[in-house]
């Protein structure tokens, strides 16, 4: 193994530890969440190092980079999992490269993909990410509008919808972060209520992953404590 393979080994340990550790302090099973290695920026070398630890599921925020990357390893079983902001014009490589979308944020864009899905064939996961934060500059759907998006996402027999995601506000302060991400597993009881089965809640990062855990994440989306410090801020 190279050096770059030993300390993904040992990086991955450590996070799977503290999730651990942040399971057992929140009582909560560590089997119940599990964590989706986010590559993005990181080329396609590492991803393989990544797969050779048994990691399958990679979380990009670029269809462009699952595009470079893909052929690259499509001897590895990847399942490539969508995470940042999509464009419409975007849904014909997505309907064909990705096994997951978790930033559908509007019905547009369900639409768009389910035809593109009918045209390849396919169906996939998708979650609904909703804006759980104050900030103008994040995407995802604001909460009143979700109980209607659920409603239409039923005529999509393409876009299997397992669960919410979101994206905490950035902040110190760990009261907002966790406020972020309590509304998250509110709005999904309410769903719920309504009839909508979402088991899975998609939401922490390496800066929040505990916090996320406490208020009822199934996975954590960790990037940088798995694969290191990228060289520049990524937008979500
Ligand atoms: C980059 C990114 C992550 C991972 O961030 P880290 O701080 O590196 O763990 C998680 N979710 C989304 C949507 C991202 O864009």
């Amino acid at each position: 193994m190279s050096t770059d393979s030993t300390l993904l080994a040992v990086r991955w340990a450590q996070v799977r530890g503290r999730v651990d550790d942040a399971c057992r302090a929140a009582g909560r099973d560590p089997a119940a969440v599990s964590i989706l290695p986010v590559s993005k920026t990181f080329d396609a070398g590492v991803i393989r190092a990544a797969t050779t630890l048994g990691l399958r599921r990679f979380g990009e925020n670029k269809v462009q980079e699952i595009r470079d990357k893909s052929p690259l390893l499509a001897d590895c079983d990847i399942r490539w999992v969508l995470i940042g902001h999509l464009q419409t014009n975007k849904a014909k490589e997505v309907a064909r490269l990705v096994d997951e979308v978790q930033s559908l944020d509007r019905l547009e864009l369900a639409e768009v993909l389910h035809r593109r899905l009918q045209q390849e064939g396919r169906a996939i996961d998708v979650l609904v990410q909703v804006k759980t934060s104050s900030e103008e500059s994040k995407f995802g759907l604001p909460p009143a509008q979700l109980p209607a998006l659920l409603d239409a996402l039923r005529h999509f027999d393409t876009l299997r919808v397992r669960g919410l995601m979101t994206l905490a506000t950035q902040s110190t302060d760990a009261a907002v972060v966790r406020g972020c991400f309590r509304r998250l597993r509110e709005l999904r009881d309410e769903a719920l209520a309504q009839g909508h089965a979402l088991p899975r809640l998609s939401m922490g990062m390496s800066g929040d992953f505990a916090l996320a855990i406490a208020e009822g994440a199934t996975e954590v989306r960790i990037g940088s404590a798995i694969f290191g410090g990228r060289a520049a801020p990524q937008s979500a």
